[in-house]
C-alpha cells in the first residue's frame, strides 16, 4: 500500500479493536478502485470518545467507524444523525460533512443486503429474535420495518425483553410484537414456522459448544436460523438448526455489507457484488 501527502484517512472507533476484519474490508475497496486511502484501527477509552470524535475531524478523516462499546456514546459529538440511527439509538459509521460528522448505521442496511444475498424473504415472516441488547434492536427494527408479521424478543432478563417490544410497538404499531423468557418456549412451537436471529454474544468463540437454547422442539419450529456471530463460522445454534431440517447462517456477510455500506457513504461510490465476493472469501481466510 502506497501512502503519500494525498492519503485520505478512515478508521474504527472501539474497544478493543485488536481482532477487528474492518481493515481486510476497506483496504481491499480502496484498492480495488484505486482510491488513495488507508484504513487502521483506534482504540478509544470510554472517557475519550469526545475526544476522539473531535479529533478525526480535526485530522481531516474522511469517516469512522464505531463499534463496542461507543455506538451511543459517539452521538453527542455528531452534527448530524440519520434518522434510522436515531432510531436505532447507534452509530456505527460517522461520514465526513461540512462542520463535523453525519452518523448513521449501517449494521441494519448491512443485516438486510446479507439475508437478500442469502435469499431470505422478511415480509410476512414469523421472527423469534434470541436477545434484547444493542444488535438484536438494531435487527429488531429492520424486521419490522421490512414487513415481518409477528416478532417475538426471547431473552434471558424478560423484563428488558417487553421494552424492547413495547419501543419497536411504538414506531411499528402494525407488526405484532411480543416478549418472552427462556422458560416459554413451548409457546413456539409450530413446526417450520419461524425464522431464529441469535443476536446473543452465546456461543462465540471460544465457548464455541454453548447455545442459548438446546431444546430440540424448539429447532423443530425454525425454518431459517441467522445467528450474528461469524467467529466461529458455524456455531452451535447453526448446527442445531441444520440438525433440525432448517438452513442456517453466520454473521460475517453482516459484518461485510456493514463495511461495504460504510465504504460506499465515505467515497460514493457502489460496491458491486462480483467485489463483495471477492472481499468475502478474504474475510472468510482471515477470520
Ligand atoms: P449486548 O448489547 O451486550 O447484548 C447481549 C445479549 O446477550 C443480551 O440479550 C444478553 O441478555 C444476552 N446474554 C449475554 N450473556 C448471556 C448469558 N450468559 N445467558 C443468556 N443470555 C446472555 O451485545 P450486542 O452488541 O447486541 O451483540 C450481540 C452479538 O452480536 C455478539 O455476539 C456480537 O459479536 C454480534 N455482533 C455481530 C455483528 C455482525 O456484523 N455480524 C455486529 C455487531 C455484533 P441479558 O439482557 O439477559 O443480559
Amino acid at each position: 500500500m502506497k501512502t503519500d501527502g494525498r492519503t485520505r484517512t478512515c478508521g474504527l472507533i472501539g474497544n478493543p479493536v485488536e481482532h477487528t476484519l474492518s481493515p481486510v474490508i476497506h483496504n481491499t475497496l480502496a484498492e480495488d478502485f484505486s482510491h488513495n486511502l488507508v484504513y487502521v484501527p483506534f482504540r478509544v477509552d470510554a472517557e475519550r470518545v469526545e475526544d476522539a470524535v473531535k479529533g478525526a475531524y480535526a485530522l481531516n478523516i474522511l469517516g469512522c467507524n464505531v463499534t463496542v462499546p461507543h455506538k451511543s456514546a459517539v452521538i453527542p459529538f455528531l452534527k448530524e444523525i440519520d434518522p434510522m440511527a436515531e432510531k436505532i439509538g447507534a452509530v456505527n459509521t460517522l461520514v465526513r460533512t461540512e462542520g463535523g460528522f453525519k452518523g448513521y448505521n449501517t449494521d441494519l442496511p448491512g443485516l438486510y443486503r446479507a439475508m437478500v444475498s442469502d435469499g431470505i424473504t422478511i415480509e410476512g415472516e414469523q421472527i423469534l429474535m434470541l436477545g434484547a441488547g444493542g444488535v438484536a434492536r438494531a435487527a429488531a427494527m429492520l424486521m419490522a420495518d421490512k414487513g415481518a408479521k409477528r416478532i417475538v424478543i426471547i431473552n434471558r432478563t424478560v423484563s428488558k425483553a417487553q421494552t424492547l417490544a413495547e419501543e419497536i410497538k411504538t414506531f411499528y404499531p402494525e407488526v405484532i410484537l411480543e416478549a418472552a423468557g427462556l422458560d416459554e418456549l413451548s409457546r413456539f412451537s409450530e413446526k417450520k414456522a419461524y425464522i431464529a436471529i441469535q443476536a446473543t454474544n452465546i456461543g462465540m468463540y471460544p465457548k464455541c459448544d454453548e447455545t442459548l437454547i438446546d431444546n430440540p422442539e424448539f429447532y423443530e419450529a425454525i425454518h431459517t436460523g441467522y445467528d450474528m456471530i461469524f467467529n466461529p463460522a458455524d456455531t452451535k445454534f447453526m448446527q442445531l438448526v441444520r440438525e433440525h431440517g432448517g438452513k442456517a447462517y453466520n454473521g460475517l456477510k453482516m459484518l461485510l455489507y456493514q463495511g461495504v455500506i460504510a465504504y460506499e457513504l465515505w467515497n460514493n461510490v457502489q460496491v458491486s457484488n462480483s467485489q463483495a465476493d471477492f472481499i468475502y472469501e478474504k474475510m472468510k481466510q482471515n477470520g
